[in-house]
């Protein structure tokens, strides 16, 4: 029986309620009043029901659809503004105990380069990532209760968080681990790490279990109710997403908002951030073996239904995906994107000859964090590396109501624009700088507020004498 409140995976992503929401979007696929009634609700951005983003997403008159990318387009702006969030990945360990058939850590495969970061080569790594100018990371690591128990992710954070190098300093570590304890949640909230993301990859039972044939992510309740645990250990920020082209993505979608729409419910915080990965091809995992591959229309349609349904949401696109199609993406919902990542262990130090691959998966997007940043300003976004929000404590509840009020265009414009000019003094080739300026120009006149102004003014000097950090 379906229960948003429950505790309980099957109660709150109930398997009937899907079948039937999805049978509901069928019938009213083309119910022009009921959609028109829906982007209306949109319009008001507090978000939709699952039933509703259903719909919207089967929808396939052009004109509503049209609407629908606008609406989204706009929501995001209202929320969000013109900053797009920077971060890497940073692969730690792919030492792995599951079977997934879809990621080439799964334990059979003989073939990848197993390795295992020590914490001399996390600050090899780290120095590397400060000195292309990151500032946030995304840690990621296989499940192996040995080779990668919870202490090692915990000293791994300590190292990351104390690696300081020139200028640089790696501020915000959000954590994409296994699913696990209460307990260990505790662990990493007291590591002071950022957003828990825990990809579920997909909300389909049977579907999930067949994928993950062996290990302890066999256990689609255990997976499943892991930002349960999560928050009651005291985490904040909570990440989802799941791997498109595993499940049917109708079935995903609606998986995805009734998952928000029960984090809401028992804790009063949705998902922080939604990502929306597609399956690449990696070391022996060939894509076109999965049947439920998405085209790129739909990959955009997914994303805009996401940011109607859910408002408020960080939405990030890796670089799994091209520029092209990332260019598209971020005019539809996206918020976040990784740049000049390296999927391999160790990567950013040493980078891997092709016989040594122990990467995840194939990156598309391979331009340096420099041509990102310049490409986002070229398109008249401002790259963000800011952190602030968790460092000063609007995190979980009170981030939320920030960001629903619209509040957090006060504290974000002006962070955006102090970490962009320490990345433009620190680490910018020359064409960077220059649009780079242009931007910081451009948007300071935007400021209404004669007193922020003038203090922002103030701090883009004094980052050009060499302060740091500065954060609203
Ligand atoms: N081991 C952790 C877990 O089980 O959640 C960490 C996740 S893993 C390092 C990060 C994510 O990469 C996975 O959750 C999965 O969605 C994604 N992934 C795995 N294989 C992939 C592939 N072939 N292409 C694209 N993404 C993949």
């Amino acid at each position: 029986m379906y229960d948003v409140k429950s505790n309980k995976a099957e109660e709150f992503i109930d398997h009937n309620e899907i079948m039937a929401t999805l049978e509901y979007a069928k019938e009213n696929k083309n119910n022009v009043k009921l959609i028109d009634d829906i982007i209306a609700k949109a319009k008001e951005k507090k978000g939709l029901t699952h039933r509703e983003a259903a719909v919207l997403l089967d929808c396939d008159i052009k004109e509503k659809n049209d609407e629908i990318f606008h609406l989204a387009e706009q929501i995001k702006k209202d929320f969000y503004g013109n900053r797009i969030v920077l971060f890497a990945p940073l692969y730690l360990s792919n030492y792995c105990v599951n079977g997934c058939v879809y990621c080439p850590y799964h334990f059979k495969n003989k073939h990848i380069r197993r390795k295992k970061l020590s914490q001399d080569e996390i600050r090899q790594e780290i120095i590397a990532l400060q000195d292309l100018g990151h500032k946030r990371i995304a840690i990621e690591s296989g499940e192996d209760p040995v080779n990668n128990p919870i202490e090692y992710i915990l000293e791994s954070i300590d190292t990351i968080y104390n690696t300081k190098h020139k200028n640089g300093s790696i501020r915000r570590v959000n954590v994409n681990i296994a699913a696990t304890t209460v307990e260990n949640y505790k662990k990493l909230r007291a590591a002071d790490i950022g957003t828990y993301i825990l990809f579920q990859e997909t909300y389909h039972k049977k579907n999930y279990e067949e994928l993950h044939p062996t290990g302890p992510k066999h256990n689609y309740n255990y997976h499943t109710e892991a930002m349960d645990r999560a928050l009651e250990g005291g985490i904040n920020d909570v990440g989802l997403g799941v791997l498109y082209g595993l499940s049917l993505y109708r079935y995903e979608l609606v998986g995805t908002v009734m998952h928000a729409e029960h984090l809401e419910a028992r804790y009063g915080i949705g998902p922080h951030t939604i990502s929306v990965p597609r399956i690449k091809k990696a070391d022996d995992i060939d894509p076109d073996v999965f049947d439920n591959g998405i085209d790129d229309d739909t990959f955009n349609k997914i994303i805009a239904v996401l940011r109607l349904a859910v408002p408020y949401t960080g939405m990030i696109v890796s670089t799994r995906e091209t520029k092209a199609v990332r260019e598209k993406a971020l005019h539809v919902g996206i918020t976040q994107v990784s740049g000049g990542s390296k999927t391999s262990v160790g990567g950013y130090a040493v980078p891997e000859t092709e016989e040594e691959n122990s990467a995840q998966f194939d990156v598309s997007d391979l331009r340096s964090l420099d041509e990102v940043v310049r490409w986002l300003m070229d398109m008249d976004y401002i790259p963000s590396f800011c952190t602030a929000c968790y460092r000063v404590g609007r995190v979980g509840a009170d981030f939320m109501k920030f960001c629903k009020n619209e509040e957090i265009h006060n504290f974000c414009q002006p962070n955006a624009l102090m970490t962009l000019k320490e990345y433009l003094t620190d680490y910018a080739s020359d064409k960077t700088k220059l649009s780079g300026e242009r931007i910081i120009k451009k948007e300071l006149e935007t400021i209404d507020n004669p007193v922020l102004k003038e203090q922002v003014i103030k701090n883009l000097k004094n980052i050009e004498q060499g302060i740091r950090d500065y954060k609203f």
